[in-house]
Order: structure tokens, then sequence, then C-alpha cells
């Protein structure tokens, strides 16, 4: 099937063409980062209107790359959460204009699913299930994915995200926006060893995570006026690994049959995130899989590519779909330890 996939949930508008071949036939990204940089991080409303004026000509323009025509498309998938709900709405209500004109289904993807089955679009030989630690902008969590549609999350962070994380660090430090890539291009100046900073959770009994205190620690050492801002964020970039490291590990031990350790999120294009993975993967004996940088920040590929994955398993939506603020991967996983945990 071939599946044109729409994305808006943050401050990426984006729009692709894949095929259940795993053929990206086109893929288009604008990013607003000079909209959002003088606020220091994404402002919803700005968000929203940058996706109206820019979604529709990425639309064509994908199209006309791949020279298909709409009603060649075999079904339009779009986020419909969760995420930023002025944007979501843009890109969901878009995809139904769009399915009404041409009279193929919708499909209202959770992002975090895109996130999620993003591996399976570079890597042909994974297959289910797999541990995925999903390290972004917003979440931070461990799933054992089952199957398409069938996730069970084995843990999340107590307060802030890996992604937020390193944001507020960056902001901090005065990195600029967005703050994960530059902290890592910083880190790499610094000594990761320089600056004494702590690793919340690690060792507890589940695998939870939490980053919040990470932060405190870097506002404290950047106030004490001790350490150079390379050194710090060298010594957060490796604190932030071993947590990473450390928790997933404690999961591994929980996943039973998992064929591969597998990354997936913004975060997840990280170079010393990726090796520490590697070396832990290696311990148990299984595949790292890791999606290329691009397919691991925001982008309509891997939207599309879940919608592919759902479609051939009869999984469409009606055009009454709801766009979600707040959608969780695992519903029961949410109830079970209560909102936020
Ligand atoms: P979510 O997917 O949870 O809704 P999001 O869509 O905003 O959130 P992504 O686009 O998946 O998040 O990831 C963006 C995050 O990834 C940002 O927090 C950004 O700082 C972080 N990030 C991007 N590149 C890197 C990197 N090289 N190292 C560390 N973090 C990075
Ligand atoms: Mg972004
Ligand atoms: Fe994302």
């Amino acid at each position: 099937s071939l599946i044109l996939g729409i994305e808006s949930s943050c401050d990426e508008t984006a729009a692709a063409l894949v095929t259940s071949d795993r053929r990206i036939l086109a893929h288009r990204l604008a990013g607003q980062e000079a909209e959002h940089r003088p606020y220091g991080g994404v402002v919803p409303e700005i968000a929203a209107r940058a996706h109206v004026e820019i979604l529709p000509a990425l639309v064509e323009d994908v199209l006309r790359e791949a020279d298909v025509a709409l009603g060649e498309v075999d079904a339009i998938a779009a986020t419909a959460g969760p995420g930023l709900i002025g944007g979501v709405m843009v890109g969901l209500v878009t995809a139904k204009g769009l399915a009404l004109a041409c009279g193929k289904p919708l499909i209202a993807l959770n992002h975090l699913e895109g996130h999620a089955l993003s591996p399976m679009l570079s890597q042909p030989s994974l297959a289910f299930p797999y541990l995925l630690l999903l390290v972004s902008g917003g979440h931070c969590q461990l799933l054992f994915v089952e199957g398409v549609g069938r996730y069970r999350r084995l843990a999340t962070t107590i307060d802030d995200a890996a992604g937020e994380a390193f944001d507020k660090s960056a902001k901090l430090l005065g990195l600029g926006f967005p703050g994960g890539p530059a902290v890592e291009r910083a880190a790499a100046e610094g000594d990761a060893q320089a600056v004494p900073l702590p690793r919340p959770l690690v060792g507890s009994e589940e695998p939870h995570f939490s980053f919040a205190g990470l932060k405190s620690a870097v506002l404290r050492a950047r106030d004490s006026g001790r350490y150079g801002p390379e050194d710090i964020v060298a010594s957060f970039q490796q604190a932030v690994v071993d947590c990473l490291v450390d928790r997933t590990r404690r999961a591994l031990e929980r996943s039973e049959g998992a064929t591969a350790l597998v990354v997936a999120g913004g975060v997840a294009a990280n170079q010393a995130i990726r090796a520490a993975l590697t070396d832990l993967a290696a311990v148990y004996g299984l595949p790292f899989v890791a999606p290329p940088l691009w397919l691991c920040t925001d982008n309509a590929a891997m939207i599309a590519w879940a919608g592919a994955l759902r479609f051939e398993a009869g999984l469409t939506d009606g055009l009454d779909a709801p766009a979600r603020a707040r959608w969780p991967l695992d519903p029961t996983a949410e109830k079970a330890r209560g909102a936020g945990v």
C-alpha cells in the first residue's frame, strides 16, 4: 500500500509518501527554529500558524516529487496527538480534508507510535517483540513492543523527559535552542568527569527515570562559577547516558523474548547515547537498532510508515477522530500508576 503521512505535533511541519514495503517515495520537512528561537522554546500559537502556512505546499511537493496523484494513495495518516493541540488540529484537519476529497480512509495516528515503529522502516530485519527506549522532547519511556498497536509500558519519567533535560540544561548555559544538538556539540569539547552530578533513580527497583534533579545540579554547577560550560554539559550528557543505560538494563532483565534493543525519538540522535546502548545490547547478546538521525527527530516518514502498518492491519479511523493533547500509548499503565508516572 501507499500512504501519505502528515506530521504537525510540535515545531516540525512534515509530509511524506511511504509504501508498506519500506520505500520512501518522498519526504519533506520544514523546521521553525528561526520563528521560535527569540523565545527560547516552542510557542504553540506561532507553531500552529506556521503549520497552516506551510503544510499545503509540503503535501503538494511530495506528491509532485513522487509523481503520485492524490487518488493513487491508499490512505492518509496524520498525527492526532499527543502534542501541541493547535498544531495537531492543523495536520489532522488537513488529512481529513484530503481523505474526504479522494475518498480514502483516514489513519489518526499516535505520534509516539510513529516514533515506536520508526526503527522498522530503516531496519527490515527488526521483528516483534522488541524492547524500545523512547527518548524524545516530551517523553522518556521503556516500552515492550509486541506488535502494531500493542505496547506495554514498563517505565516512564517521574518528572522531566530526556529531551526536556537537554533543552533546559542548554538554556541554563546559554547554548541556545534546540538544546539537544547544541549540548552534544559543546560536550565534545568538555571533560565528562569534571563536574560531579547525580544519577537520579540509578539502582532503583522499577526502571523509571528522573531528570529534574540533574537539571537543578547543572544550575548549581553553573552558579558555583567553578566550571566551564563545556565541562558542565559533558558531565551532564554522561549522567544522562548512565541513567538511560542503568534503567534500560533493568528493563532488559524483564523483557524475556525481546529480539532486539531499540531506541527511537529525537534524543536517540545523540551519539554518546547510541554508543552506550550498543554496548549494553551486546552484553545481552541482542542486536541494537537505531534509526538514522533524520528518522529520530520528528518527521512524516515515520507517520506514513506507522500508517502503512496500521492500514495493512485493517486499522483505519473515522473522520470524527479527535485531536488529543494527551494520548498515552499504553493507557492501562497510565491508569495503574496514576497521572505522571
Ligand atoms: P514527543 O515526541 O515526546 O512528542 P518531540 O516530538 O518534541 O516530543 P522529538 O522531535 O522526538 O520530540 O525530539 C526532540 C528532542 O530531541 C528535543 O528535546 C531535542 O533537544 C532532542 N534532541 C535532538 N537531537 C539531539 C541530540 N543530538 N542529543 C540529545 N538530544 C537531542
Ligand atoms: Mg522540533
Ligand atoms: Fe516526537
